[in-house]
């Protein structure tokens, strides 16, 4: 054999299950075909700036597991992570017209004065925080693992039992719509409230000093000084099946690689769908996998202005209109968006100054949308996120010297294939949805013995990137102790 493990795709998932395995003494051959390890993190570097493919920030912002990656690495965290005292603001778009601005911190929002800043500043009256203490405190104290019945209670149904206010509604409805890529009315509560709680004790908006893909890199630089080997640039093409085993890859350069066991991190459903031959599964495992629905895609404009306009890292524009259930979503896939949809920005530089020469500035500004990188709803997205960042900050249009849009196309190219119609370009990877979390969620160990799945399809809990590395540690965990 020519290694103990193969892990294919270098997204944060595989990043962290190769290097945990390359420390413990396993041989590793990392392979991804894009050039450098992050996945849809990839912190790209062009101009004197620098700045992710997409994501911006992650959450927990505390005592996450990227610290613990980060540990694990032997890295210096106060190097690698940044928690802003200001992350940035949300602004509440009112019925009348009149916006309500709350900062927020990277600070854990239980915190007294973080905590209290939203309600005042949007005008919370008393009568107001009765139902929103009361859905705080139930979220920090229900045992998620003895309620399965909340594995199947939707996050509308389950906050409209506390009665809040609709703008306190729109706050969280908006933050967990973007947390998970999905509309509000299919997120189980079970999961919403393990990724609320743990945002709630432990903050969000944490960014990594050099980008947010830098662990990943320093991850994958890990492997390489264990022995290991990495090899970017490289697409595999097939998973080699041999007596009804996975036994290694091989690359559309026609390289072949053998490994004691395969770790995907491609995707669950290209993984089965493309790159292993059908037969090597029971027909009703190819079939569940053919059916699972992927997240919703994030989609917008970058923008690169001539001088720095934005003062704040994030921002989160809404209205009660912005916040998407199924019906919402539906009807914005068929043209009718909302007056003010969901707007979300992110400033690199604003975390790390030293991602923007000086006196420029880049920025990245988005909103929810469909998967489907054909969909027609991208451009639409994109023109619609336009039209609500140049109507909130008139000034960004004269500065703006250069525009990329981002869709889900590029979100498809840079990550995962597309094998099922309409999936391709999600966010974050299967939907988070009722039916496809907790116990429902597809077992990392797939039933073709010797292949492993990796990322957020399998393994993990939480928020995007959180999520990826959370299945990273625990996938490492089950191979190892399946190699012995
Ligand atoms: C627009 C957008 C905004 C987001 N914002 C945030 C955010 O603010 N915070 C947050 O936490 N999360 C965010 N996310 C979600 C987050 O990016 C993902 O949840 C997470 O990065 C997924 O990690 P992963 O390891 O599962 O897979 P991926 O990052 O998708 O990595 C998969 C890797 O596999 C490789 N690969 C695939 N097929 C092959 C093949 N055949 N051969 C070789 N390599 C292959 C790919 O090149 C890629 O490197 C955002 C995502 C998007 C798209």
């Amino acid at each position: 054999m020519d290694y103990d493990v193969i892990v294919a795709g270098a997204g944060y998932g595989g990043v962290t299950c190769a290097a945990l395995l390359a420390i413990e003494g396993k041989r590793v051959l990392l392979v991804d075909k894009n050039p450098s390890a992050g996945g849809k993190v990839m912190t790209v570097r062009r101009g004197g700036y620098g700045y992710e493919l997409w994501p911006i920030a992650g959450g927990p912002s505390e005592d996450s597991l990227f610290h613990k990656l980060a540990e694990v690495l032997g890295e210096d965290l106060d190097d690698l992570i940044i928690q802003p005292d200001i992350a940035g603001e949300y602004r509440y778009i009112r019925a009348d017209g009149s916006v309500a601005i709350a900062e927020f911190s990277a600070r854990p929002s239980l915190h007294p004065e973080v905590a209290a800043g939203l309600p005042e500043a949007f005008g919370a009256t008393d009568e107001d925080m009765g139902p929103l203490m009361d859905f705080v405190n139930y979220v920090l104290t229900v045992d998620v693992d003895a309620h399965k019945e909340l594995e199947t209670e939707d996050l509308l149904s389950g906050t409209r039992r506390f009665g809040m206010a609709p703008y306190l509604e729109a706050y969280l409805f908006v933050s967990l719509g973007l947390a998970f890529a999905a509309p509000i009315d299919r997120i189980p509560m079970s999961e919403a409230i393990l990724t609320f709680r743990e945002m709630a004790l432990a903050g969000g908006g944490r960014y990594g000093r050099g980008g947010y893909g830098r662990l990943a890199e320093l991850a994958a630089a890990k492997v390489t000084a264990c022995g290991g080997t990495v090899l970017m640039n490289t697409r595999v093409e097939q998973v080699l099946v041999e007596d009804g085993r996975a036994v290694g890859i091989r690359t559309t350069a026609g390289d072949t690689y053998r490994a004691r066991c395969v770790i995907s991190n491609a995707g669950i459903q290209p993984t089965v769908l493309k790159l292993t031959d059908a037969g090597a599964f029971p027909p009703a495992y190819v079939e569940t996998v053919r059916e699972l629905e992927p997240s919703l895609s994030f989609v917008g404009n970058r923008y690169w202005l001539d001088e720095p306009v934005l003062t704040q890292p994030m921002l989160m524009q809404f209205s009660d209109e912005s916040w998407w259930d199924e019906e919402r979503y539906r009807r914005a896939e068929a043209g009718e968006w909302p007056a003010h949809p969901f707007l979300f920005f992110a400033v690199p530089s604003l975390f790390d100054p030293d991602l923007a020469p000086e006196g420029g500035q880049m920025f990245m500004a988005g909103t929810l949308c469909s998967p489907d990188p054909k969909s027609p709803m991208n451009q639409a997205a994109v023109e619609a996120v336009e039209r609500e960042l140049f109507a909130t900050f008139p000034e960004i249009e004269g500065h703006a010297v250069r525009k990329q849009a981002y869709t889900a196309l590029h979100a498809a190219n840079a990550s995962r294939d597309q094998v099922v119609p309409g999936q391709g370009g999600e966010c974050i990877g299967i939907a988070q949805v009722i039916g496809q979390c907790g116990s429902t969620k597809p077992d990392p160990r797939t039933p073709l013995p010797g292949l492993y799945l990796v990322g957020c399809d399998a393994g993990g809990v939480g928020c995007g990137t959180h999520q990826a590395v959370d299945s990273g540690f625990k996938v490492a965990g089950i191979v190892a102790a399946d190699l012995g």
